[in-house]
């Protein structure tokens, strides 16, 4: 398998600039998601790495051999896109050993292959099946037969399960983890879907308009988001934001919102800006009898043993994560205690971080530690 370096990637439509100078390395092994919100550039990208677009500067390594400019077929590169391209007048072994067929390999390698492939993905029952009559899942197991069986150093997957419905989705996120772990593959996979990235990814970039707001595993992309940006963009709900106005300087651990004083992570650097953003996860607040930040419960969601509590503050809404044995009644007023070193706070006006939850802790890195 192989390394993928990508740098200074930009790629330009006319006017329009799609990808704004993208770095970073998907390492030999790793399962990279390019994750964000329609339109921010992940399908371009991904379309560069595998050789399906030119960029329009910058350059991408696989290997350490520079592959800017050689085209998909030379870049022995497999893609899997949404729509499981597969062709319904062959059945499912037709399907999985075309491109092997197209490459010239011989009948014997063709059928071990072809059988090897479909046992990684348990579908050797379906193997003389019409590809016509299987379900979704089942189909996009055969289009990811056909990328496998041909040993590529790279898979590029372009929301790979985007059509699946959604208990399809998630046994399929297993298995895409299970078989990239088996085939020791390196992945790069594009979706707008931050649990399938939570789930799956051992680095994540989160990508907005054009730039990639933040490079991380899923655990330092979520306690340490980079800008507003990820922070409200990974979380289910999303982190709760409290934007006041003050000075702060390097070493501060206090912050005053809505006349509260309110504990937190030392920050390093000091603001230019004197609008802040407090921002806080909803299972790191608590309900609280003596809490100076006060508000007045708005509603609650009963999610079995946890409940959100949302509570509506002077100048902002703050969603809770409980445990539902807490009482909480619509119209009290209650008291929020946040969790002093889970806080993030951030610059009002660039969205960018000062200061992060456990920010002292090294980067892990993914999964390879
Ligand atoms: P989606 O999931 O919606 O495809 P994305 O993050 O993958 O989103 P891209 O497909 O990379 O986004 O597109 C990024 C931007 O570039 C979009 O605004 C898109 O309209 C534009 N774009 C992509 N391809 C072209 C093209 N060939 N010509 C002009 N504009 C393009």
């Amino acid at each position: 398998m192989a390394e993928i370096r990508v740098q200074n990637l930009v790629k330009s439509f006319g006017d329009f600039t799609a990808v704004k100078g993208a770095n970073f390395t998907v390492r030999d092994g790793d399962f990279f998601c390019l994750l964000g919100p329609s339109g921010c550039g992940k399908t371009t990208t991904l379309r560069m790495v595998a050789g399906l677009e030119l960029p329009s500067s910058g350059s991408i390594q696989l290997d350490g051999e520079d592959v800017t400019f050689k085209r998909a077929r030379e870049r022995d590169i497999a893609m899997v896109f949404q729509l499981f391209a597969l062709y319904p007048h062959m059945n499912v072994r037709k399907n999985i050993a075309f491109p092997l067929v197209s490459m010239g390999v011989g009948r014997d390698e063709i059928r071990r292959r072809v059988e090897e492939a479909a046992r990684t993905l348990r579908i050797t029952h379906l193997l003389d099946k019409s590809v016509s009559g299987l379900s979704s899942g089942d189909r996009q197991r055969v289009a990811l037969g056909r990328a496998i069986v041909r040993e590529p150093k790279a898979f590029m997957m372009d929301e790979p399960l985007g059509a699946l419905d959604a208990e399809f989705r998630h046994i399929m996120c297993t298995d895409l983890r299970n078989l990239h772990d088996r085939l020791g593959a390196t992945t790069v996979y594009v979706t707008h879907d931050q649990l399938e990235a939570m789930s799956m990814a051992d680095v994540i970039a989160v990508m907005n308009e054009g730039r990639i707001e933040q490079l991380g595993s899923p655990q330092e992309i979520y306690d340490r988001p980079a800008s507003l940006f990820v922070a409200d963009f990974i979380g289910s709900p999303p982190m709760n934001f409290l934007p006041f106005e003050g000075q702060v300087a390097p070493g501060d651990t206090i912050v005053t919102v809505d006349g509260a004083r309110i504990a937190m992570p030392a920050l390093r650097e000091a603001s230019d800006e004197s609008e802040l953003v407090l921002g806080v996860r909803p299972e790191h607040v608590q309900l609280t009898e003596a809490g100076a930040l006060r508000g007045e419960v708005f509603g609650t969601e009963y999610l079995g043993t946890m409940q959100i509590v949302t509570v509506r503050t002077a100048r902002a809404t703050v969603k809770a994560r409980i445990a539902s044995s807490i009482p909480a009644r619509v119209g009290e007023n209650v008291g929020l205690a946040f969790a002093p070193e889970r806080l993030s706070l951030f610059r009002g006006g660039t969205g960018k971080v000062l200061a992060s939850a456990l920010h002292d802790v090294a980067p892990t890195g993914g999964r390879h530690g």
